[in-house]
């Protein structure tokens, strides 16, 4: 029997991280709360503050949120980015959201990444980046527009979702090994 969105989706809620934080079942390091987000210290951080975002209800990727549930996010999203910019006296934030194993998502619950950033920190790594003819960019800009409709006119949502690829176990090990950079002495 085929697979709908809603049993993929019940299916990775059963066994994710995230839902069992929300329900007290992992402890988290809580930072903000309200009836539909909640937002908590990264185990691993890039840097000190380093927060995650997520909605309570469980999606996958951002595209399968609900519209108003997305904006909600966004809205704690801005608001922490702008507290933690302060609290933490970084010098940059970045704000990043990985959708599907091909992007580096390794937990299947929607979440943002916020990441206080020091100059010259080089905690994260540079983006490859590759030349391209304008003619080429014309191409795809002009492809990719006529499908693409100004949302107060858009009907169906939702119909980008990419493919999600079940994740193998977690190992033990960390994700990632971190080190903390502390600020630079001006
Ligand atoms: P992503 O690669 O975008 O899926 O990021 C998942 C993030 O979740 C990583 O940065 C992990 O360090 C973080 N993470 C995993 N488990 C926990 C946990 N129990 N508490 C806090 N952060 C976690
Ligand atoms: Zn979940």
């Amino acid at each position: 029997m085929a697979q709908t969105q809603q049993d993929v989706l019940e299916a990775s809620k059963a066994q994710c991280i995230f839902c069992k934080i929300i329900g007290g079942e992992i402890p988290s390091f809580k930072i903000y709360e309200d009836n539909k987000v909640y937002a908590f210290l990264d185990i691993n951080p890039i840097n000190a503050g380093h927060a995650l975002v997520i909605p309570k209800e469980h999606y996958i990727v951002l595209p399968q949120l609900p519209e108003a549930l997305a904006t909600h996010l966004m809205k704690v999203v801005k608001y922490l980015s702008g507290a933690i910019f302060e609290m933490t006296g970084a010098h940059g934030i970045n704000v990043f959201q990985n959708n599907g194993a091909a992007a580096g998502q390794e937990v299947p619950h929607v979440h943002f990444h916020i990441i206080p950033r020091f100059q010259d920190d080089k905690a994260i790594g540079e983006w490859k980046r590759n030349k391209i003819e304008p003619e080429k960019l014309k191409q795809m800009a002009d492809a990719m527009g006529k499908t693409l409709k100004p949302i107060s006119s858009r009907v169906k949502l939702g119909s980008t979702t990419p493919k999600v690829t079940k994740k193998k176990a977690a190992s033990k090990k960390p994700s990632k090994v971190i080190k903390l950079t502390k600020r630079k002495k001006t």
